[in-house]
């Protein structure tokens, strides 16, 4: 998963660009990058790692201009290398061109293997060179028109943003997978951008994966980019299209469930609101017998289970404790524990608080369950500290099936819902009871946190839950194979 950030007619776009990436870091911390404009050519800046260790104000200094994009990337199993790391740019007929792809192209192999059999040679394992190379080949006469020609021809997930030197364009797929969102800046100055004439006071225009992202720079959020929809900004305003065929709406459910920050609004629903919700229906859908305020406690997995916690232990008139306590200074450890330290991976991130626990029936509270190896130890270090009962509640259903829209789910096999029923998980995380959010309950909590925002216009409810359902909205051939070549 990735998070993308763009702003124009900003002085200092890349100060923004960094700040904005700063916002939407959870999105993925492997590599992140930066390219300005200053409408004459691109400069960039990627490396490995976190935005604030990744950027000296040096480094900053070197990407001048009021244009600029830029990338976080999240991790995944073996493709972490520079040359991953985004925004690419490149030098093609019309001139320079930079990119930032937060998503996954459903029809990537496909679409290489036609473009190497005309001769294009590729750097990258990545999908979106080849999005790049479908560009520099159309013969559609502007960028905008060969930006279309090109994601014509893809399948997929994408909110992308494209840079040239002036213009920065931003495209949501027609089935809006991934968010996207515009905002307007303010500019206290006449900066270049921010020229003001009489109709028009000085600002910049933002887009970002996250409305987050506005909140830190000031901005304000205009509205969310719809799905299909294209929108050219450069300094004179912004121009919206939708060149593609119209395709039933279906934004990610998980993006609600773990992936977005809890403060953010997505297509008109605020996620906190979403997972509060959810937590109040998991206790519903899955009571714990007998639970009295006087001996049970609801406990989060911080940081991801806290919101569904709060729901819960609300809906459920149960005290909410802090029964563990994350650590967040987390990094890379290379020591490397002895056989006898066990739970030490969780340990280094989140440890037992006695004090809540000791006698206590505990329900704890997480988003999601992948491989299970999380919720075994913590039910463990629960009971290690004191906890009478362990009762497991999920605030999703079970994650099932990997998805190919850019979510970085481990394979099948790896996946301990897709082989397991929820008693055998039960009996492998040890604990008393395991209850998950159902479908139903998941979707009921986006409607109840946004009635207004409604579902699709074929009646669905406008999301895909492909993680959970299996019920895949665009076709992936040899999608499994696929992943491993992206990420491998
Ligand atoms: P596991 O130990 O593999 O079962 O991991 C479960 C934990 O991973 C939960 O606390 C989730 O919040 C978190 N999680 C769920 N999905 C993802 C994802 N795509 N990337 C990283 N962490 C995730």
């Amino acid at each position: 998963m990735c998070g993308i950030f763009g702003v124009v007619g900003h002085p200092e776009a890349a100060n923004i660009a960094y700040l904005g990436l700063h916002a939407l870091q959870h999105r993925g911390q492997e590599s992140c990058g930066i390219v300005s404009s200053n409408a004459e050519e691109l400069f960039a800046h990627r490396a490995m790692g976190r935005v604030a260790s990744a950027f000296t104000p040096t480094d900053l200094e070197r990407l001048p201009g009021d244009v600029a994009i830029g990338h976080v990337r999240y991790s995944t199993a073996g493709g972490s290398h520079l040359k991953n790391a985004q925004p690419l740019a490149i030098d093609f007929e019309l001139g320079s061109l930079a990119i930032a792809h937060n998503g996954n192209l459903t029809n990537y192999e496909a679409v290489r293997q036609r473009l190497e059999a005309r001769g294009s040679i590729f750097q990258t394992r990545s999908d979106t060179e080849a999005v790049l190379h479908l560009i520099a080949t159309s013969r559609a006469a502007s960028l905008r028109d060969r930006i279309v020609d090109a994601l014509r021809q893809v399948e997929g997930a994408y909110s992308l943003l494209f840079q040239d030197l002036r213009t920065v364009i931003a495209v949501r797929d027609p089935m809006g997978f991934r968010p996207l969102c515009l905002g307007i800046l303010p500019l206290s100055g006449g900066g270049p951008g921010g020229r003001a004439t009489s109709a028009q006071p000085p600002r910049a225009y933002v887009v970002a994966s996250e409305p987050v992202a506005f909140d830190l720079i000031g901005a304000e959020f205009l509205r969310d980019v719809e799905p299909g929809e294209m929108l050219v900004i450069d300094r004179s305003g912004v121009q919206s299209s939708r060149p593609f065929d119209p395709r039933p709406r279906r934004s990610c459910l998980f993006e609600y469930v773990y992936f977005a920050r809890p403060d953010s609004r997505l297509d008109g629903v605020g996620v906190y609101d979403v997972r509060k919700r959810a937590g109040a229906r998991l206790f519903e859908e899955h009571p714990v017998d007998g639970a009295r305020a006087s001996d049970t406690v609801v406990v989060p997995v911080p940081d991801s289970g806290v919101p569904a916690a709060i729901g819960l232990a609300a809906r459920a008139a149960l005290p909410f404790e802090m029964g563990l306590i994350r650590s967040h200074y987390v990094g890379r450890t290379f020591i490397e524990p002895q056989q006898s330290i066990r739970h030490f991976g969780v340990r280094l991130k989140l440890n037992p608080n006695a004090s809540v626990l000791r006698d206590k029936r505990v329900i704890v509270v997480d988003d999601s369950i992948v491989r299970g190896t999380t919720s075994r130890k913590l039910v463990r270090m629960l009971r290690s500290a004191g906890a009478r009962e362990v009762h497991v509640r999920i605030s999703s259903p079970p994650t099932a099936w990997p998805c190919y829209y850019g979510i970085d789910t481990p394979t099948r096999a790896e996946l301990i819902a897709a082989s397991h029923s929820t008693e055998e998980i039960r009996r492998y995380l040890t604990a008393d009871t395991l209850g998950y959010l159902s479908l139903e309950g998941l979707l009921g909590a986006v409607r109840d946190a946004a009635p207004e925002a409604g579902g699709a216009s074929d009646g669905s409810p406008g999301h895909c839950h492909a993680c959970f359902s299996g019920d895949y909205p665009v076709p992936f051939a040899r999608a499994e194979r696929q992943l491993r070549l992206i990420h491998g």
